[in-house]
């Protein structure tokens, strides 16, 4: 058994390295370094806990470990990268089951010495990290089924769904009354439990009522929720380490929602009260074409001539690259490209993808340079002087009625303006829409050239005849 000291500077060092994996992982080139930190922080964290703070029942722990540590391998080794949205979603929603499960393990805990004021403070850290946990728990799973694309895009608007959710927070904040109530009595499960179920139709019908559109700023909240229930699980157990990490969560997820907010151009509140995207949906269906004139489909022979003869290139990747697997290729053609004096740039659209800083990521694992790659913000006032913009697996944040048509699910939303380039090439499978279920304009523009296929496969012929 390791003495308090030596726990709690380990508690210090690994709170100082999860600061430092966060600052690391907010840089492209220091994010390998930030996880790292990460890795080791919670290294120290798990072994000071486990031979500092636990006393018995070592077996079980184990056991547990053994579990939980074989399945978390074994799924993230056969992961594809376009799951991983789906895997972090998932992951988000085991921490809200935690939270659940330490709440009520704490409340049931028969050695349980809090009198008075006490016992209520208690009661109260209880309640609310079963509340957040519970939430965080059956939003994130509603979040997977979306992301995964077995729970249609189409938000749900149930009638008075404002009113739905006014009473389920009146229900949650008068149980949570009557359970501190009963709780000093010696009871309390009642409350208890139907707060748990209230708690979870609440983030069921969060995440069910918001569009496709605005998923990202979902997946950034709840990611923020589970951060703010691991915190309540530490003041439940009076940890200090689950109470530091779940605020640099909390608070990291915020500051995302926020950026994601701000990237889409929403209102954090209006996004949560589920006012916005309620246009079209249907996650990545394949209907929606409404006749807006003629594409000009092309060749990888015409692809490859285009780019061959371009000064000044701007490659812009969505989801379909993660699905195609196409980053690797990219990086060839840009490799030889740039060989031929061609200036080349990535613009990345920050909601690009299925999770904030997807294609970042992908680009990084097929070893693109970092200088070449810019947000869109860097890139979108200077389209007028790029020669081809290719779109490789993009569609809603190339989608130019998200700044004209004030119906859309996706209006003003900022998009990579590419159509005022000289020539844009489209490579995408079919006519099909994209995650917000709206047809793009872009495909009908007279400087738009589509080239359909699998994106891997196009860009490998167009890399041949390079
Ligand atoms: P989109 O979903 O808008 O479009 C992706 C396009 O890729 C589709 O139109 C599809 O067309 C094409 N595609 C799919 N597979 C392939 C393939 N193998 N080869 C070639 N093309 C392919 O993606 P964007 O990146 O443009 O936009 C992201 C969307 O996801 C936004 O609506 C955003 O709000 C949402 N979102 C983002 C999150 C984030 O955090 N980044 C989280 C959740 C949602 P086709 O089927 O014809 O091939």
């Amino acid at each position: 058994m390791m003495s308090e000291g030596i726990v709690t500077v380990s508690y210090i060092i690994a709170t100082i390295l999860f600061i430092l994996a966060l600052g690391g992982l907010s840089d492209q080139e220091t994010a390998r370094r930030g996880n790292w930190y990460g890795i080791i922080g919670m290294t120290i964290a798990l072994l000071a806990t486990i031979f500092g703070v636990i006393e018995r029942h070592y077996e079980i722990l184990f056991v547990a470990l053994l579990i939980g540590g074989s399945v978390g391998m074994l799924l993230a080794r056969r992961v594809q990268m376009t799951q991983m949205p789906e895997l972090v979603a998932i992951l988000h929603s085991l921490v809200g089951l935690a939270a659940v499960a330490v709440g009520f393990a704490s409340f049931m805990d028969p050695d349980k010495h809090f009198v008075g004021v006490e016992l209520t403070i208690h009661d109260i850290e209880t309640y609310l990290g079963i509340l957040i946990g519970a939430m965080t728990f059956s939003g994130s799973v509603i979040a997977f089924g979306k992301l995964s694309g077995r729970i249609g895009g189409k938000p749900l608007t149930l009638p008075g769904r404002h009113w739905l959710n006014l009473g389920l927070l009146i229900g949650a904040i008068w149980f949570g009354y009557e359970f501190v109530v009963q709780s000093a009595a010696g009871g309390g499960m009642d409350p208890l439990v139907i707060m748990t179920v209230i708690a979870l139709l609440f983030g069921m019908h969060m995440v069910l009522a918001i569009g496709g559109a605005d998923m990202p700023v979902v997946v950034s909240m709840l990611n923020s929720y589970s951060g703010w229930a691991a915190a309540a699980t530490g003041f439940m157990l009076g940890n200090d380490l689950l109470i530091v990490t779940g605020a640099l969560v909390g608070t990291s997820g915020a500051i995302l929602s926020y950026i994601m907010c701000r990237a889409m151009n929403r209102k954090f509140l209006a996004v949560i009260a589920g006012g916005f995207g309620t246009g079209g949906g249907g996650v990545a269906a394949g209907g929606g074409v409404e006749e807006q004139g003629e594409v000009i489909p092309i060749d990888a022979h015409e692809t490859a001539a285009l780019l061959a003869g371009a000064r000044q290139v701007m490659i812009i990747p969505g989801y379909g690259m993660a699905v195609a697997q196409a980053q690797h290729t990219v990086y060839e053609i840009t490799k030889v490209l740039r060989a031929r004096k061609i200036n080349v740039r990535f613009g990345i659209h920050p909601v690009a993808g299925r999770m904030p800083g997807h294609m970042n990521v992908l680009l990084a694992e097929a070893r693109v340079p970092y200088d070449i790659v810019f947000e869109m913000d860097e890139v979108n006032d200077d389209f007028e002087n790029v020669d081809v913009s290719v779109v490789i697996g993009a569609n809603d944040i190339v989608n130019p009625s998200a700044l004209t048509d004030p119906d859309s699910p996706i209006a003003g939303m900022p998009v990579l303006e590419c159509w005022k380039g000289n020539t844009t090439i489209v490579l995408k499978r079919s006519m099909a829409t994209g995650y917000a279920g709206v047809q793009n304009p872009l495909f009908f523009k007279e400087n738009t050239r589509m080239l359909f296929g699998d994106a891997k496969e196009t860009l490998d012929e167009v890399l041949k005849v390079l």
